[in-house]
């Protein structure tokens, strides 16, 4: 039986330092939808563009992703083709 807190499998840890996710400023139409579906803030709006604040708070969960509908944010699986927490 798996203790609490033990984590079971392969699990590999991200570096940071490798950013995975890019806004591509031309396809975007500055919705907003990444901003609102962010669960850790790493997006803002000023004033009407988008700000992409880096890979610090984010938590690789591939909503802002989905959500784009102009595919305006490019995905990348961090490097060893495995997010810290969900893989789609
Ligand atoms: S992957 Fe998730 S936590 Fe990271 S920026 Fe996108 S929505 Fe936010
Ligand atoms: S969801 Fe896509 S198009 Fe909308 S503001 Fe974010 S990056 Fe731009």
């Amino acid at each position: 039986m798996a203790r609490a807190g033990k984590v079971e499998g392969k699990v590999k840890r991200v570096r940071k330092s490798r950013v995975h996710i890019r806004l591509l400023r031309e396809k975007c139409t500055g919705c907003g939808k990444c901003v609102r579906i962010c669960p850790s803030g790493s997006w803002s709006m000023k004033g009407e563009d988008i700000e992409w604040k880096g890979m610090n708070l984010c938590f690789e969960c591939g909503a802002c992703f989905h959500v784009c509908p102009s595919n305006a944010i490019l995905w990348r699986y961090p490097e060893g083709g495995e997010g810290v927490v969900y893989r789609f």
